[in-house]
């Protein structure tokens, strides 16, 4: 079956492609044609998920699977939350996003923080029952970014069973334990019952 990955994220791109391997699916990449990104104006992950992956099923006329994640620290109200990729401001690098967390945390006790993933699969457009999946994945802000690897707030997510940053783990450490990882796999599950 074919189906498209309503994403121009290529860090999650990356990620998506090799966590949903197991379904065997034909994927497409929403970033090989000129289908444009909806404005994501729902309040919270699950509505931005189904506004992605609705517009391009639309405009492709085919199954799409988007997901809708960001960072979420309790200290913060949960900011940035759904705004995570423009937390600084709307064209806002991964860098600035970066250093605007730490500018809010500078005098909060607390550091602790998750990313959360809502992954969602939508026959058609106008499909009544989507396929929905989360994903929770806590750790610790870092004081400074540390490591390479991922994309967006990963070099300042510690995680203490790793003793490392998100940054820092290999690509199949991050698949396994991350909120998209957690998403993909309870989306994996629903979907290997509903496509027999
Ligand atoms: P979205 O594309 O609107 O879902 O925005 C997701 C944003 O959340 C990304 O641009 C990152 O800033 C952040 N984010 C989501 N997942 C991850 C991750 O696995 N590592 C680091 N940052 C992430």
């Amino acid at each position: 079956m074919k189906v498209m990955l309503a994403t121009r994220n290529n860090g999650k791109i990356i990620e998506m492609r090799r966590l949903l391997e197991p379904l065997g699916l034909e994927l497409d990449n929403q970033t090989d044609t000129d289908i444009p990104s909806p404005v994501e104006d729902g309040q919270t992950f699950v509505e931005n998920a189904l506004i992605k992956a609705r517009a391009v099923s639309l405009a492709s006329s085919t199954p799409a699977i988007a997901d809708d994640s960001g960072l979420v620290v309790p200290a913060l109200d949960g900011r940035p939350g759904i705004y995570s990729s423009r937390f600084a401001h709307i064209d806002a690098s991964d860098a600035e996003n970066n250093s605007e967390l730490l500018t809010q945390l500078a005098n909060q006790e607390s550091r602790a923080a998750y990313f959360f993933c809502c992954m969602v699969f939508l026959r058609h457009a106008q499909d009544p029952t989507p396929i929905i999946a989360y994903g929770q994945w806590w750790g610790e802000i870092l004081r400074e970014p540390q490591g390479e690897g991922g994309f967006g707030y990963d070099p300042l997510f510690y995680v203490a069973d790793e003793s490392r940053s998100a940054a820092q783990l290999p690509a199949q450490t991050k698949n396994r334990l991350s909120h998209r990882g957690q998403a993909s796999q309870h989306l994996i599950a629903q979907l290997s019952k509903s496509l027999v």
